[in-house]
């Protein structure tokens, strides 16, 4: 593959976790990466950028806030402006709040949606713009509002959900014009969402789902990523609207 012909993806929440892990399988695959930097994250983005060249690849680390439309159309511009084409967007970025339904005010529900739902149609949006026929776009789901739900997270659970209805209505909309549209639907990945003890299962939490995961593991990052990788990509060619289960079997187990 030429540097000219790379393809090119753009990764919201690529500083950690998934994102960041996604980043570097896509630049392993030959992609260019618009690393998507929030500024309220700690964690550095440059580390994100550190491991896509490790990886051989290119990227440069990118401003974006899923909750600002402006926002994200700068961020998916701005690669579009740096590297001339778009091929994938990965709208991975997300949070996780525990709150309990009849107390949740209107703004700690707001708050989740605009990350977890409107966020990914924003970044959907500004995307299918610049996307061209092989063009795709994958979105984080997960097994909570994916599958099951989840007591105290129904902002969560309810944003997730969304995703999935999302990227079926987009797969129909665009598939005419080439562009592919999907979600993953992750388990339980180890990374500082799911570590959070006070939002979500924590260290001690995580450790405990290895026993009733038939994997016998929670997943890492990587796992996730390598399935964003394939749905991002050519050998998915015939793959659109579908929301694709990471999670070492976990839905599927009949807990005894
Ligand atoms: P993470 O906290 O490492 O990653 C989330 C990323 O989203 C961070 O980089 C953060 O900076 C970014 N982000 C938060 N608010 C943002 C905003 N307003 N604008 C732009 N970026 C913002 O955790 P993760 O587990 O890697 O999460 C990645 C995705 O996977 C999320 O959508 C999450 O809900 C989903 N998910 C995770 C798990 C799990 O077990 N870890 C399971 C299912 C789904």
């Amino acid at each position: 593959m030429t540097a000219a012909a790379a393809p090119v993806a753009v990764i919201t929440g690529a500083a950690s976790g998934i994102g960041a892990a996604t980043a570097v399988a896509l630049a392993t695959s030959g992609y260019r990466v618009g690393i998507g930097s929030f500024a309220g994250d700690p964690h550095d983005p440059e580390r994100t950028l550190a491991a896509v060249r490790q990886a051989g690849g290119d990227g440069a680390v990118i401003e974006v806030d899923v909750r600002d439309t402006a926002s994200v159309e700068g961020f998916v511009e701005q690669a579009v402006q740096r590297w001339g084409r778009l091929d994938t967007a990965i709208a991975n970025a997300g949070i996780l709040r525990a709150a309990p339904f009849a107390a949740m005010t209107d703004d700690q529900w707001g708050d989740v949606l605009s990350v977890d739902l409107h966020g990914v149609m924003r970044t959907a949006r500004a995307a299918v713009r610049h996307l061209g026929a092989g063009g795709s776009i994958v979105a984080v789901s997960s097994i909570a509002g994916g599958v099951y739900g989840w007591g105290e997270h129904a902002h969560y659970a309810t944003a997730k959900a969304g995703v999935i209805g999302l990227v079926r209505s987009l797969a129909v909309e665009f598939g005419p014009r080439g562009i592919r549209a999907n979600a993953i639907i992750p388990g339980l990945i180890e990374t500082p969402q799911s570590l959070d003890a006070v939002n979500s299962l924590g260290p001690e939490g995580l450790r405990q789902a290895g026993g009733y995961i038939p994997a016998g593991r929670v997943g890492r990052p990587e796992e996730v990523a390598a399935v964003a990788a394939f749905l991002a990509g050519a050998g998915a060619s015939y793959v659109s609207g579908q929301a694709i289960i990471v999670d070492g079997a976990l839905t599927v187990a009949m807990r005894d």
